[in-house]
């Protein structure tokens, strides 16, 4: 059985039926077979060997914070990789942190040394990894801003670097999603700066989050991308959406981009609610709405 194969490389957490819904930000999804959390990247290689000689690809879990999984779960494997690999030390200005950090805490650790570029993803609540594979942003500064080089677990095993210019960072996307490798961590180049300076700006971008976003309510952040010329928030808004509720999920009231877990959501209230928005968004002003947020698992 895999589970044994598994269990017998002692990699770390090996948890089975594991709901996932206390692995996403949202709140909200089934239960995934197998869950693993490897204690270093000896055991997240050596997991991997396993999988590849059986056949199995996993899913790659982050801080589950762009996420929406279904309620019956996913098959397989989850490998997570928030809390698993959390190396961080600095050369001059530039940081090395493993893929399994947050990036608050990231952000907090260059702020501490002095060390801009981070103030304003600073506030995003994934892992390394999951933001430097989603190239996440706010405010105008994105991760391709700052990444020097990303170290991956190709599909072949192989760890290799890969240099920024050669990442594909696009809006919400980079090779790394396209080629199924694993981020390990990334080498970002920060900038020496007065510490008040990096102090008042961090606290800004902090502040309009708090009031702009609804973060006393489960969510995925936002749910929809910025359709070319507008903004989803405000053609919700303008379809009369704002504060509408459907079962346990609601369009946010204080922010009409975020689909929120108000009461105890399903994914299938979510993906309704969902399906409405893009359904009321397209009669009333023609524009498709694509998600942000991941859709996976079983009967989704
Ligand atoms: C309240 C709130 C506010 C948010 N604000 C923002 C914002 O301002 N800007 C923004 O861009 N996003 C925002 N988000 C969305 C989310 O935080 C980002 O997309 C984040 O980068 C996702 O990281 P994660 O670790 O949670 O990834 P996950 O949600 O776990 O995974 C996302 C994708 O990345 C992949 N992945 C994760 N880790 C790895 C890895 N190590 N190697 C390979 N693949 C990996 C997963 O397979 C999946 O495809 C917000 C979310 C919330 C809940």
């Amino acid at each position: 059985m895999l589970i044994e194969k598994i269990k017998n490389l002692d990699i770390g957490e090996v948890l089975e039926n594991e709901p996932m819904k206390g692995h996403t930000t949202f709140r909200v999804g089934g239960p995934v077979d197998i869950f693993i959390r490897p204690k270093d990247e000896e055991s997240l290689i050596m997991l991997m060997k396993l999988l590849k000689e059986e056949g199995v690809t996993p899913f790659i879990l982050g801080q589950g914070s762009n996420l929406l999984v279904s309620d019956s779960g996913l098959r397989g494997v989850v490998i997570c990789i928030h809390k698993a690999l959390t190396d961080i030390y600095l050369d001059g200005e530039t940081l090395y942190t493993g893929a399994g950090n947050s990036v608050p805490d990231v952000a907090k650790y260059a702020q501490r040394n002095s060390l801009s570029n981070m103030e304003e993803v600073s506030g995003i609540p994934g892992s390394i990894g999951g933001a430097v594979v989603m190239n996440a942003g706010a405010y105008g500064g994105e991760f391709k801003d700052f990444v020097k080089n990303v170290k991956v677990l190709t599909r072949d095993l192989e760890v290799k670097y890969i240099d920024n210019q050669d990442m594909d960072f696009r809006y919400r996307g980079s090779a790394v999603l396209d080629e199924g490798y694993i981020v390990l961590g990334a080498n970002l180049s920060l900038r020496k700066r007065d510490q008040k300076e990096i102090d008042e700006l961090m606290a800004d971008y902090t502040n309009r989050r708090v009031t702009k976003q609804p973060l006393n309510y489960p969510s995925a952040g936002s749910t929809f991308k910025r359709p070319e010329g507008y903004y989803a928030a405000a053609l919700i808004e303008s379809s009369g959406l704002k504060g509408l509720v459907h079962r346990g999920a609601m369009v946010s009231d204080k922010h009409s981009g975020f689909v929120i877990n108000h009461d105890n959501a399903t994914y299938k209230d979510v993906i309704e609610l969902i399906r409405l928005i893009q359904k009321e968004v397209k009669d009333k002003h023609g524009i498709s709405l694509e998600t942000e947020v991941k859709i996976i698992g079983e009967d989704k």
